[in-house]
């Protein structure tokens, strides 16, 4: 309990105290995005309450309740968590009557939390996909595999044409490798596959006021080429001894393997080889 307490007060002294305004943009009837503290969530409005993602943290979530008020009198009924990652799932408190939806692997990772971050209990969970029946503008929530964290979901907004996603991809820069860890590569490329399937007008990301379906084509090319480039060297070396062989140069790659294309990325030169290697661990042994 003690651990749990510590933890709990270095979390409350590093979040932001004071409430300010999130800057709030329309992108379809009844379709919004708030961005505040360098998160960014949708909310949706329905007739029978509205729908959030990713509130973040409490006094995130205190900032964006009041702002809600300010575009409607209704609820928040419906929390959807992006994913299972701490930074992304508290403050769900301040809203009592919301339900929380996450994936079903979201609540092993909240019975495992010591930061006092995570809520309590997932009210509701999907395993492949799930529309969230709020009597507002459609909402689907589908899996496309672990792609950052285990329960990475993708919320489409069909009719607005307006998709979310969380910690996947930057603009024309590498994520930096300590944010790697918890990344499967196959399952981002999936992801980025399907977003541009989905014909959108806004691809909102967590992190990024810019909702540029440019971005999402630029990223998916990004890890289309990373794919090659790494599933290639790790066919060649199957080739020439086996898993043993790729076992053994899997170690190099990471100095060896480039993509001079993207030189001019943010984190190129700092950043490729853990995209390398994390490419080489998704293709070779799954995660
Ligand atoms: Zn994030």
């Amino acid at each position: 309990m003690f651990e749990k307490l510590a933890v709990a007060a270095v979390l409350a002294v590093a979040a932001p105290v004071a409430l300010a305004a999130p800057m709030v943009q329309q992108l379809a009837d009844n379709v919004y995005m708030m961005s505040e503290f360098h998160y960014v969530s949708l909310v949706v409005v329905g007739e029978d309450g509205v729908l959030i993602t990713d509130p973040a943290f409490t006094p995130r979530a205190q900032s964006m309740k009041a702002a809600i008020a300010g575009i409607t009198d209704k609820p928040v009924t419906r929390i959807v968590l992006s994913h299972e990652h701490y930074d992304h799932v508290g403050g769900t408190e301040v809203f009592p009557d919301a339900q929380v939806i996450c994936h079903a692997s979201c609540q092993a990772v909240f019975d495992l939390d010591v930061s006092g971050a995570a809520p309590g209990n997932v009210d509701v969970t999907f395993t492949d996909s799930l529309t969230v029946d709020f009597r507002g503008p459609t909402v689907n929530l589908y899996y496309y595999g672990p792609a950052d964290g285990f329960g990475s979901a993708v919320v489409h907004l069909p009719e607005a044409r307006v998709a979310f996603t969380a910690d996947l991809y930057e603009d024309r820069s590498l994520t930096h490798g300590m944010w790697m860890d918890d990344d499967n590569y196959l399952a981002i490329r999936r992801v980025l596959q399907e977003l541009r399937k989905m014909d959108l007008l806004h691809a909102v990301s967590s992190h990024s006021d810019d909702t540029s379906v440019r971005i999402v084509d630029e990223n998916a090319a990004f890890v289309e080429d990373l794919f090659n480039l790494v599933g290639g060297a790790i066919g060649k070396a199957m080739q020439e001894g086996g898993p043993r062989q790729v076992m053994m140069s899997m170690s190099m790659w990471p100095q060896e393997l480039k993509l001079p294309q993207y030189a001019d990325w943010k984190g190129y030169d700092e950043h490729l080889p853990t995209h390398v290697r994390r490419m080489a661990l998704s293709i070779f042994h799954g995660g």
